[in-house]
């Protein structure tokens, strides 16, 4: 378990041409006289990559690194990239770094480079906090994908889910650093290895050499670049087990990768909400094809259509993988929401004042402070309310708006009032490999590659879909005109500023700054409750939340006055969403039936291909920040390309997740 998700910046000396020297490793980041050949020729040359991608027959490539620094090596080769693959071609670049350089000396560093400018501004701008984790950045309309994992070496590539084509083994020189170059690390790069796989390095130090020969690569000296006697270069020639294989780590169960990936040629996505809405714009990222299926006549007709909904991301006081998923996940989708809405029409990253309930949440704060587990861009004491916290990337957004911007991709054909009645798996001849899937609405049937069913508490009806725990909560949410407020907070002798906050406040419920000159405020959190109509003693519960939120006297307000609408929120029991691959309940059980008698057994025998359906659902109240990570490892799944989340991480969205826990509860029973 983690203790801080704050990592120290690296200790540099800058020459006079703003080149950065490590104080701490005593050594270069990059030549400052040939930096960029240098690159050119250890890493792209080395790897064969202007022949590969001149010759690139697949949608996407992937290299990994050892050591991002000031990213000069994944500069070059995005360069290098788009003047030589086709324009429907994708570099995946995966780097880990454990000292982040900040935004600023990434900017002083990258100067020295003015023809990469271009590069340069956009990686810069795209750069994210730095916190320990994966961040995905998606650079040139998506044709760039950038995994950047802050943290140790070996725990990122141990966390990785990808199949790499290429590795820099870049970092500090051996003698310098050898704490990297360990036996696992090795072990991870062999693993995410595919036969074919090249590497280069710019080190001859026997332990590189001997490390990676020793988990099976080939590995032999060529010429150093310049001066340099020697460097290394091989690659995985034996043959290497399949991948999904590979990925399963003893847990076959949470696989995630098809035995023979299927092209995503046209892919239904059924549901317009946040979770449809996401997955249809990373798909479409990607150049794949979408149609989304939406029963209603307009998108984002269920939760996701709330007016106004805020980020509250929860933080907990102590790591564990699903705090770690709501953390990336909040990061990636505010880095989105800004890069999308640049003229503000449905974001405003105004900030979150998170308000103690009560002395007891107050010391829990304070707590949650002292631990020191985030870093203070993400958590910080607030100074404008006593014992309270503030997430300044926090804000709030506009949902409808928001989907409505992710589905106007030109990728991306939208059916409303088209209601998935059922799919059927297209299977060639006997073969028990489904090719595809029939979607039938009303009279009509139309063939697509894959499926992802987004449709929160409607999946229960669906025939195809697996069998979860996700339950509905009904939400109740209130709005009130801010000018018959004013007339509220005169009558009552109250200052008119009360009304005018310009951070969301949250304590049992939330009020967010005034849109259109409406106050929108609650929510009410209603279980086992079906009523659809909006109630008066819901509008009286969240107009106390707002008296409270403004310290304002009780009832100051008339709940007649008020707006209401009442949508159900798609919850699951471990507050996680089910995110990934559906597989058959009966084979799992047959097949991990041994989990019954010991819960801690493993297997790498994968007992069922994926077969090209896919859910993301149950996201609560939490889905502005959860559904646009969860979108984007839909899509790497599809596209069969390294994954945005930690294995740890997607084990626990995992759909058959329930059905591991009650194999290996059984045995208890
Ligand atoms: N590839 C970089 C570039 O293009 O600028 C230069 C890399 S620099 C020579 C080596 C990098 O490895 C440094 O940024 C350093 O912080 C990082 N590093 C060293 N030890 C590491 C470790 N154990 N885990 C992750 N990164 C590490």
């Amino acid at each position: 378990m983690l203790t801080s998700y704050q990592l120290t910046p690296p200790k540099l000396d800058w020459g006079d041409d703003g080149a950065p020297h490590s104080k701490q490793f005593d050594d270069v980041y990059f030549d400052k006289e040939s930096g960029l050949e240098e690159t050119r020729y250890v890493f792209l040359q080395h790897n064969n990559l202007f022949e590969r991608w001149a010759s690139l027959d697949q949608k996407a490539f992937v290299i990994a690194e050892t050591g991002f620094g000031t990213g000069l090596n994944f500069l070059c080769a995005w360069q290098a990239f788009i003047a030589t693959a086709t324009a429907d071609q994708q570099l995946h670049f995966i780097s880990v770094e454990k000292y982040p350089l900040t935004k600023e000396m990434l900017t002083t560093a990258l100067r020295m480079w003015p023809s990469l400018s271009h590069f340069s501004q956009a990686l810069i701008e795209a750069y994210p906090e730095v916190c320990h984790g994966f961040h995905r950045i998606e650079l040139e309309q998506g044709r760039i994908q950038l995994t950047l994992w802050f943290g140790e070496a070996e725990d990122g590539f141990s966390a990785l889910n990808a199949d790499i084509d290429a590795w820099f083994l870049d970092g500090f020189a051996p003698s310098k650093n050898p704490e990297m170059w360990t036996d696992t690390l090795f072990q991870h790069i062999h693993r995410l290895s595919h036969t074919g796989t090249t590497f280069s390095t710019f080190t001859a130090a026997g332990i590189v050499r001997r490390g990676l020969k020793n988990v099976g690569f080939d590995a032999h000296k060529v010429k150093g670049f310049g001066q340099k006697r020697e460097m290394v270069v091989g690659q995985l020639s034996q043959q290497a087990a399949p991948l999904a294989e590979r990925m399963s780590q003893g847990q076959a169960w949470f696989n995630l990768r098809p035995e023979q990936p299927l092209e995503a040629k046209n892919v239904l996505v059924v549901g317009s909400g946040l979770a449809g809405a996401n997955t249809a714009y990373s798909l479409a990222k990607q150049g794949i094809k979408v149609t989304v299926w939406e029963q209603g006549n307009h998108i984002a007709c269920a939760a996701s259509g709330n007016p106004q909904g805020m980020l509250y991301p929860k933080l907990a006081a102590q790591d564990t993988p699903v705090n770690r998923f709501y953390l990336s996940a909040y990061l990636y989708a505010t880095r989105l929401y800004c890069k999308l809405d640049q003229d503000k029409n449905f974001w405003d990253q105004c900030g979150l004042i998170q308000i103690p309930k009560n002395p007891k949440e107050a010391e829990r704060f304070q707590k949650l402070l002292n631990t020191g587990l985030y870093p203070e861009a993400i958590l910080q004491a607030c100074e404008e309310k006593q014992n309270s916290l503030l997430l300044p990337l926090s804000g709030w957004v506009i949902p409808g708006k928001l989907c409505g911007t992710l589905l106007s991709h030109e990728l991306i054909q939208l059916q409303l009032n088209t209601r998935l009645d059922s799919l059927s798996p297209i299977h060639i001849g006997d073969s028990t490999r489904v090719i595809g899937w029939k979607a039938k609405t009303g009279e009509q049937e139309h063939n697509f590659s894959h499926v992802v069913l987004c449709t929160a508490n409607d999946t229960k009806e669906l025939d195809s879909a697996p069998n979860t725990p996700a339950y509905p909560i009904r939400g109740q949410v209130s709005f009130l005109d801010i000018n018959k407020a004013a007339k509220a907070c005169e009558k009552n002798a109250e200052p008119l500023e009360k009304l005018h906050i310009n951070k969301v406040l949250c304590e049992v419920g939330y009020v967010s700054p005034a849109i259109d000159g409406l106050l929108h405020f609650g929510a009410t959190y209603d279980l086992k409750d079906k009523d659809t109509n909006i109630r008066g003693e819901g509008q009286k519960r969240n107009l106390a939340i707002l008296e409270r939120l403004l310290e304002l006297p009780k009832d100051s307000f008339n709940s007649e006055e008020c707006g209401g609408r009442v949508s159900f929120r798609c919850a699951v029991p471990d507050y996680t969403p089910i995110v990934g691959p559906v597989q058959s309940e009966k084979l799992y059980k047959q097949s991990y039936s041994a989990l019954s008698k010991n819960a801690k057994w493993q297997s790498s025998s994968i007992a069922e291909s994926i077969n090209n359906l896919y859910i993301n659902i149950g996201h609560g109240s939490r889905g502005l920040i959860s559904t646009p990570l969860s979108g984007c490892h839909i899509a790497s799944l599809i596209t069969n390309t390294p994954s945005p989340l930690e294995q740890e991480i997607s084990n626990k969205l995992h759909p058959s997740r329930f059905i591991i826990r009650d194999l290996k509860r059984s045995q208890t029973n």
